[in-house]
């Protein structure tokens, strides 16, 4: 490992698609790990791919990172370093470290590329998650780093800015390990020092396929519309491939920092479990103040119903509270108010009477005196309480047949045939 002054990481992402979970999850790590060394955290945008990256795919990493609370210490653009690529580019040709090379480009045509000249060596580094790794580089041959002085390829790039940027820390998917021969050969033509490396596993589906589309949402988007809150996602994506050793599973930001262990980040491929991410997203919405779960729920919540809920002020912060208890994330509240299952709250429920009918009861005139003896009954009790009311309802129930009495009184109240 080399000297470290300072704990520099870094999060590349290509703006070539929505931000993914996967993208969130090496921010996280570099985040967590520069944070806890009181070092910096830096977010270079890596589009130099011209054709593939697009401007709303910046906007949405750009604005999903500061949802998450993931903030950065400084921001770079590949784009706009052109002239730093050729410049390196310049002193490795001028160096004997690569060379321009004119090769058959199809239908006759010749076209230069740059190369880079491969001193054939073992190349082994110590990672930081998997121990050593090794690799012959005489394998990579010459491998091209750039199409033209003004068009540099990842591999090149990636190094310059490392060196530039003085990384410390390479933290990112196990996906790149492959990269990293080529990337440490161009480190040493530039005669740069090593940086450190830490290579995360693959985030993997519930049944240990490479996680896709297919098994759940991988954008950052489709979670957020969902209604998962930004620390709940931080919270369970911390998880994706390392563990506190401890019991404790409910972190906020602060304490990641605190207890987060590059080290102990585990080799095999993390699953995805959405199960667990639902639980862990409850957790924190228990965790919400009063005023912030009423302010998501409105967010959330139907036109319709959002104006009933306004107009309503006092029994909606009455059923605030059942709410919370029955969600896991907010689309679920959007989904029940949708139903019309919490109209009964807010206006008289209106249906046909012959709902108000118990199984095998055929006659309305029951029902009417059911009810009757249960508005009495109701009028009698003193505390409006579930125990108190179930008190004074349930002799009469139990005397004329539960079912006969308690359906067609819960029906009258909601007007829905599941309680
Ligand atoms: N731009 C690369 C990507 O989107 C990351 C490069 C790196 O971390 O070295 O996967």
């Amino acid at each position: 490992m080399n000297n470290i002054k300072k704990i520099r990481t870094r999060i590349a992402p290509s703006p070539t698609g929505h931000l993914h979970i996967g993208t969130v999850r090496t921010a996280l790590f570099n985040y967590l790990f520069a944070k806890q060394n009181g070092g910096q955290i830096i977010l270079r945008i890596e589009d130099t791919d011209k054709k593939r990256s697009k401007q709303e795919y910046e906007n949405d990493i750009l604005e999903g990172f500061e949802w998450l609370g993931i903030g950065f210490d400084e921001k770079y653009w590949q784009s706009a370093r052109t002239k730093i690529y050729k410049k390196y580019l310049q002193k490795l040709i001028t160096d004997g470290k690569a060379y321009i090379s004119k090769e058959e480009a199809g239908e006759g045509k010749r076209e230069e590329v740059i190369r880079f000249k491969n001193p054939n060596t073992k190349i082994s580094f110590v990672d930081l998650i998997r121990g050593r790794v090794e690799f012959d580089s005489a394998d990579l041959g010459d491998f091209v780093i750039a199409k033209s002085l003004d068009e540099p390829l990842y591999n090149f790039a990636v190094v310059v800015d490392d060196c530039e940027m003085k990384i410390s820390h390479i933290i990112r998917g196990e996906d790149h390990i492959s990269n990293t021969p080529r990337q440490i050969l161009i480190q040493e033509a530039l005669g740069a020092p090593r940086f450190n490396y830490a290579h995360l596993p693959l985030i993997l589906a519930p049944d240990r396929s490479k996680m896709s589309k297919r098994h759940n949402a991988v954008s950052v988007n489709e979670y957020r519309k969902a209604g998962y809150l930004p620390e709940a996602l931080v919270n369970y994506t911390a998880f994706l491939g390392w563990n506190p050793g401890t019991e404790q599973e409910i972190f906020i930001m602060d304490e990641l920092v605190e207890k987060f262990n590059l080290s102990k980040v585990q080799k095999g491929g993390a699953i995805f479990n959405p199960e667990k991410l639902n639980w862990i997203n409850k957790e924190h919405i228990k965790l919400m103040t009063n005023e912030s779960f009423e302010a998501k729920i409105l967010e959330f919540l139907p036109v319709e119903t959002k104006k009933m809920a306004l107009a309503n002020d006092k029994m909606f912060s009455k059923i605030l509270p059942l709410i919370r208890e029955r969600i896991e994330k907010f689309e679920d509240a959007a989904k029940m108010a949708k139903a019309g299952d919490w109209d009964y709250y807010f206006k008289r429920p209106e249906y046909e009477k012959e709902k108000l009918l118990w199984k095998d009861e055929s006659d309305l005139n029951n029902v009417k005196k059911h009810l009757k003896k249960i508005i009495e009954l109701l009028e009698k009790t003193a505390v409006f309480e579930n125990e108190k009311i179930k008190e004074s309802l349930w002799d009469y129930a139990t005397e004329e047949g539960r079912g006969f009495v308690l359906w067609p009184t819960r029906f009258a109240l909601s007007g829905c045939d599941k309680s």
